[in-house]
């Protein structure tokens, strides 16, 4: 079993160590946009400069690109997770992120790459939703439909059964 440690992460570049310093500051993820505003008093003038930043980064394993949302945040535990599965789940109403990896999920996944053929190289999981806290200051008002957006997503097995009748409050 190969050690899940990272490499060591090289020394940052000034510009690099602001960008993940505004967005370990964030408790949503932030647009290249929204960071090069909060940077631009330090110096940093175009979205290239955020963007090669950013690249770098996410290279060292120290952030993340959240898809879905085309937003990046800092890795919530850069040390856990060399390789292998992360897990976003993001709240549509707040913005808040929570990152998780799975092992079981990952087993899974790496199971059906290799009886596939596939070579999977990179395997991230985004969930959205409603957060707990969302859900318990707004429990009055519970969505009727759930907006999905669109990510490729690997079902789990379907279950028959089905908990009738989830009726109107
Ligand atoms: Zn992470
Ligand atoms: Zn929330």
């Amino acid at each position: 079993m190969p050690p899940a440690t990272h490499p060591p992460t090289p020394a940052l570049t000034r510009h690099q160590s602001l960008v993940l310093g505004a967005l370990a500051r964030e408790d949503a993820p932030a647009s290249a946009y929204a960071l090069l505003s909060h940077l631009q008093g330090e110096g940093l003038r175009a979205p290239q400069q955020v963007y090669r930043a950013l690249d770098k980064l996410i290279e060292y394993g120290l952030v993340h690109r959240v898809e879905t949302m085309n937003a990046f945040v800092a890795c919530a535990h850069p040390h856990a997770h060399a390789q292998g599965l992360v897990v976003f789940a993001i709240c549509d109403q707040c913005g808040h992120v929570d990152e998780f990896s799975d092992s079981a999920i990952e087993q899974r996944l790496q199971g059906w790459s290799r009886s596939a053929g596939f070579r999977m190289k990179e395997s991230t999981v985004e969930l959205h939703g409603d957060c707990a806290r969302c859900q318990a200051a707004g429990s009055r008002e519970a969505p009727a439909v759930a907006a999905m957006p669109a990510a490729p997503a690997a079902k789990p097995a379907r279950r028959a059964r089905k908990a009738p009748g989830a009726g109107p409050a």
